[in-house]
């Protein structure tokens, strides 16, 4: 599987450096050129054409750094695709976003607009632990985690590899087991949103420090396993790296938009 970076942080900034802006963007990342998982960049990381491959949008939860990259996809589409797009999650998420965001109020309810033909959106709902194969031979299966709202971690396979991607996190226990049983299980996508000096904030959250990340990984007990990390917030992701290299973590790499991950 090819997984694209759209956005590795847990908000939107601008940053200037010594050698020019660079942009942090909100989580989404592209498999396979057609499948989104979690979608707080969509839009706005992939040209008109890029984005008329996309056929599915697999989200974590309903916080807005993870759905926000849908409406723009939408308007973009409408009426310039046959193809629905499938938004799959659980029954909570799903439910959220035809309450909150495709309300006819916030934003006009695409999941029931017609353009050509049937709607553009359409809603899968996704049991936990429970599997379901989207096209192009992929299959999901959601793991709930520790949040402040109901949020779900995926097992994402094919018939090559296995990688576990998990949104927003806290302590948890259940994802864990999971991946540890987990056949040829190649790395592990997990947040880690603020420091060690803010975790009183990590903790009120339901979020990761690289302390809290590195005793939830122990739990494993697979010190090799490829660790990739993003949802840092922008303005202290340059201590979060220095907290982590101090890790004792073998293999761990911080996500950059852009990047591109062959598992
Ligand atoms: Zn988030
Ligand atoms: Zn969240």
């Amino acid at each position: 599987m090819k997984i694209r970076v759209l956005g590795a942080h847990g908000s939107d900034l601008l940053v200037k450096g010594p050698t020019g802006s660079t942009i942090c963007r909100s989580v989404g990342f592209l498999v396979n050129e057609e499948l989104m998982v979690d979608a707080g960049t969509l839009a706005s990381g992939l040209t008109f054409e890029e984005q008329k491959c996309v056929k599915h949008i697999l989200l974590s939860h309903l916080h807005h750094d993870h759905i926000k990259g849908i409406p723009p996809l939408v308007d973009n589409l409408f009426g310039c695709v046959d193809h629905q797009v499938v938004v799959a999650s659980v029954p909570s998420v799903i439910g959220g976003l035809h309450k909150h965001i495709f309300n006819d109020i916030v934003f006009p309810d695409f999941f029931h607009l017609r353009g050509r033909g049937s709607p553009i959106l359409r809603a899968q709902g996704l049991e936990a632990k429970k599997e379901m194969i989207l096209s192009g031979g992929i299959t999901v299966m959601p793991v709930l985690v520790n949040h402040t709202v109901e949020t779900a971690g995926f097992v994402i396979r094919d018939d090559s590899a296995a990688w576990i991607y998990s949104g927003d996190t806290h302590i948890t226990e259940e994802i864990w087991q999971v991946a540890a049983t987990t056949p040829n299980l190649k790395g592990i996508f997990i947040e880690v949103s603020f420091p060690d000096s803010m975790t009183d904030t990590a903790i009120q959250s339901k979020h990761l420090t690289p302390t809290l990340l590195a005793q939830e990984f122990r739990k494993i007990r697979k010190p090799d396993l490829p660790l990739y990390l993003y949802h840092m917030k922008p303005t202290v992701r340059e201590t979060i790296i220095q907290e982590i290299a101090k890790l004792d973590i073998e293999r761990v790499t911080v996500l950059e938009e852009g990047q591109e991950i062959e598992l």
